[in-house]
């Protein structure tokens, strides 16, 4: 209880100051009279105690948000705000959320994690702030006495959903506020061909996901802008088309093929492409993770080919693949000691991680994809 109305308290603050300059907007006008927090925090450690009390950071928010919802739309926007009033913190429902599988973070944990994080680094200031609105987790943690956060540890534990921060499940040791997290859900758009009209439905469907600020893991869907198309593989025998330094296995050979096509009334060159993996533990694990890229349409884009010169056509969307089976890396091909290893980053890089209960050596021996 204590909790919440520290940050009222320091919301009313806010309001006076703005009602005096006569704006009609409380809320929004105390936000654009705020400064840059990271100033106000430099301010804080050089004046010390004698510096007014700081704002609070759910002040500072709507200078995020306004940067984030640049491509929501007006109903959206009101949504989250009456969201945000209404429903906080009591946030366990919310996409971040449900996305991320966090848990709560009470003022007594964090504070022992950050203590044994200040034992082995010096500086563990960008852990005690949220990476979104730039302000402290929980104000003054190290100021408080023992007693005053075992007090409020206790009213947190008796009321959780006064608990303001929170940790990301696959996280290490990444901390946010509830509140900041409405502005990290990112929506992809699931874009059909739009010159049929029976997937124009599947346009409007919309794939969620949220990127972890500090580490990039992308929690929930990423959906790319891949462009229909078909993806097919097929185990081959070994022998037949060795790749260099495997040659006691068999090689996978993957095709991809895109029809030219348009996409937002412009017209686009397909192409064909064709990539090889030899049958080893890893290189099954690359191949069913390839697969998953495809379906997540994160493989190819649409853009001007470096290769070619070509404009507007399909071309590879930062996920290396092995286009011959030899030569090396001059020609894009094996032997190459850290291929896999880079290869699986680049998926990781965009959300395609071998998930709990996923067997990649169960990957089929022959089979194909189409998306659309
Ligand atoms: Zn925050
Ligand atoms: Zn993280």
């Amino acid at each position: 209880m204590k909790l919440r109305s520290r940050s009222k308290t320091s919301k009313v603050k806010g309001v006076k100051s703005t009602r005096a300059s006569g704006k009609a907007s409380v809320v929004k006008t105390s936000r654009n009279k705020i400064p840059i927090v990271k100033n106000l925090r430099k301010k804080k450690v050089s004046l010390g105690q004698k510096q007014p009390k700081r704002i609070s950071h759910k002040q500072n928010l709507p200078q995020t948000s306004k940067i984030r919802h640049k491509s929501k739309k007006k109903s959206e926007l009101k949504k989250t705000e009456e969201e945000k009033d209404s429903c906080r913190p009591c946030k366990h429902d919310t996409d971040a959320a449900k996305l991320t599988k966090w848990s709560d973070v009470t003022i007594l944990e964090l504070l022992e994690i950050l203590k044994e994080e200040r034992k082995h680094h010096k500086n563990v200031d960008e852990e005690e702030i949220c990476p979104i609105c730039r302000c402290e987790l929980y104000d003054d943690i190290f100021k408080l006495s023992l007693k005053k956060i075992k007090e409020i540890n206790k009213k947190q534990l008796g009321d959780p959903s006064s608990i303001d921060v929170v940790k990301f499940k696959d996280c290490l040791n990444h901390f946010y506020h509830k509140g900041c997290t409405d502005f990290m859900v990112q929506y992809a758009e699931q874009d059909g061909n739009s010159s049929k009209k029976k997937t124009k439905k599947k346009v409007k469907k919309k794939a969620q996901y949220l990127k972890c600020a500090v580490c990039s893991l992308i929690y929930g869907e990423f959906i790319g802008n891949c462009p229909p198309g078909t993806m097919s593989w097929e185990l081959y025998k070994k022998g037949q088309y060795p790749c260099e330094g495997y040659e006691k296995t068999g090689t996978y050979i993957i095709n991809y093929t895109f029809k030219d096509g348009f996409r937002n009334g412009v017209s686009y060159g397909g192409t064909y492409r064709q990539a090889y993996i030899p049958d080893t533990k890893e290189g099954r694990e690359v191949l069913y993770l390839l697969i998953k890229s495809f379906k997540r349409k994160v493989s190819f884009t649409i853009g001007d080919s470096v290769t070619t010169g070509c404009k507007n056509v399909v071309v590879w969307n930062s996920i290396h693949h092995k286009t011959c089976t030899h030569g090396g890396i001059m020609t894009y091909g094996y032997p190459d000691a850290t291929y896999f290893n880079r290869v699986k980053l680049e998926m990781a890089d965009k959300g395609i991680l071998l998930e709990q209960g996923e067997d990649p050596d169960n990957v089929s021996k022959k089979g194909s994809i189409t998306i659309r």
